[in-house]
């Protein structure tokens, strides 16, 4: 799962969602009340998040919402079944 943002204090912090978020490394006290979503949910690979981004300083966090189990367990169910060949085999 890409993600979008690069943490720099190197660059000024900007916005270029979709593409990319230069965010400052790390939040400050504003960072509780000033975030806001930036553009719509995300799906890939089974998880659900959104980007959101504080108004005053530009911090941006990627936030998972929700993560589809069934991915997760097809990835395992072919880990288990090597094994379970390999331990009757
Ligand atoms: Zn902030």
């Amino acid at each position: 799962m890409a993600t979008i943002i690069e943490y720099t204090d190197q660059k000024r912090p900007a916005n270029h969602y979709p593409k990319q978020i230069i965010s400052p490394l790390i939040p400050g006290p504003c960072c509780c009340s000033k975030m806001e979503q930036i553009g719509a949910e995300q799906h890939e690979e089974g998880w659900s998040f959104i980007y959101r981004r504080c108004k005053k300083c530009g911090f941006a966090v990627r936030h998972v919402t929700a993560r589809d189990p069934q991915v997760f367990v097809k990835k395992g169910s072919r880990f288990d079944h090597r094994e379970l060949v390999g331990f009757h085999g």
